[in-house]
């Protein structure tokens, strides 16, 4: 199976609701599309979310990407070569690790097709479920409490509360929240970098002495900051998981080696796809360190993706794949089963995607 043409497009799916971080607000999802065509007449899918505020990565970055240096690597190639072919993705551009990860799953999608297997076996899966929790925006207590009782009435029993824009605020967001769902509900929360070292084990010792009972704190404080997000996880009685600090899997060696975090966050848009994803997944085997595996504000294409690789390696524990459950519709065909909290794979060869709704694409570029 030969790569002949890599076509480029966009979608774009709204939101049910704006979705609030400590760094931004965003009403839709925007998406880069790529598509793998071969002379056998399959077509891979990959999906780059263009995430600025996080990684850097713009619409047209990626396009960029894609366009000068992807696109030529991979057109021309034999899918069955496949770590050569998933190594040179790597290495083709510096940087830019979502368009690497749109490519890389779109060749897993067309490996698996190959072989008539399902990319989660390909990868030795276990599961063919996940239950991800879901994300509740930050807001004032009030609405966010309100939030946290319309996600559990959806059935949802894990709940992931975005905190950080107003430091004195965030043990007022959490008490609300759980006062309204009890205490059967697990709650986790994202900092997205908001707090200082000794702000956020001031916060996080105090939430637990009022008992709210944090299963985790995501990324307290500034990426780049591994000394204070050791500092945190050597003085909190919540266990801190590493999100923006780890993107590639050199970042989670020198966590894992240094111990500056309890947990690691694996997303595909941060290592680049599922080859470098798997080697997070087995230095944190090695290490005995669980991993929880997250998303963007994405569609469904990449995160049907994670699910697979998910699916495959029990060290990943934490599941928070809430993109698609986020959005109002569903334009992509195929794949993994979206209803609400449960996840079930699919189990088609390669990723499943099966294509796009007609007139959801607008294409942007291909090869000539
Ligand atoms: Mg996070």
């Amino acid at each position: 199976m030969k790569i002949t043409k890599v076509k480029l497009g966009r979608i774009s799916v709204p939101l049910r609701t704006p979705f609030k971080t400590a760094l931004r607000t965003v009403s839709s999802v925007e998406d880069v599309i790529v598509e793998l065509h071969t002379d056998t007449g399959a077509i891979g899918y990959g999906e780059a979310p263009p995430t600025g505020a996080v990684t850097g990565h713009t619409t047209g970055a990626i396009l960029g990407a894609l366009e000068d240096h992807l696109a030529k690597t991979v057109r021309g190639r034999e899918v069955t070569d496949l770590e050569p072919l998933l190594q040179d993705v790597q290495r083709c551009v510096h940087g830019n690790s979502s368009a690497k990860a749109a490519v890389d799953m779109a060749i897993w999608d067309l490996y698996g097709q190959n072989y008539g297997i399902p990319v989660h076996k390909l990868l030795g899966s276990g599961r063919n479920q996940l239950i991800t929790d879901i994300t509740i925006s930050v807001n004032d207590p009030e609405t966010m409490a309100s939030d946290a009782i319309s996600a559990v009435s959806r059935g949802y029993d894990c709940l992931k509360m975005k905190v950080g824009v107003d430091p004195l605020l965030d043990v007022a967001r959490l008490k609300a929240v759980r006062t309204a769902v009890g205490n059967h509900i697990t709650i986790r929360i994202d900092a997205n970098q908001a707090w200082t070292p000794k702000e956020a084990v001031r916060i996080l010792n105090q939430m637990q002495e009022q008992g709210l009972d944090i299963e985790l704190v995501e990324q307290p404080v500034k990426a780049a900051d591994l000394e204070g997000l050791k500092y945190v996880t050597d003085r909190s009685y919540v266990p801190v998981l590493a999100d923006e600090a780890v993107f590639s899997p050199e970042d989670a060696m020198t966590i894992l080696k240094t111990r500056a975090a309890d947990l690691l966050n694996i997303k595909l848009m941060k290592c680049g796809g599922i080859y470098n994803a798997l080697k997070i997944a087995s230095a944190a085997e090695v290490y005995g360190v669980e991993c929880m595996i997250g998303c963007m504000l994405e569609a469904k294409i990449a995160v049907n993706a994670a699910v697979h690789l998910a699916c495959a390696k029990n060290i990943i524990t934490k599941i928070d794949l809430d993109g698609p459950v986020l959005c109002r519709e569903d334009p992509i065909l195929g794949g993994s089963v979206f209803d609400e909290k449960i996840i079930t794979v699919s189990d088609d060869p390669g990723l499943g995607i099966r294509g796009i709704e007609d007139g959801r694409i607008t294409y942007l570029w291909e090869t000539t």
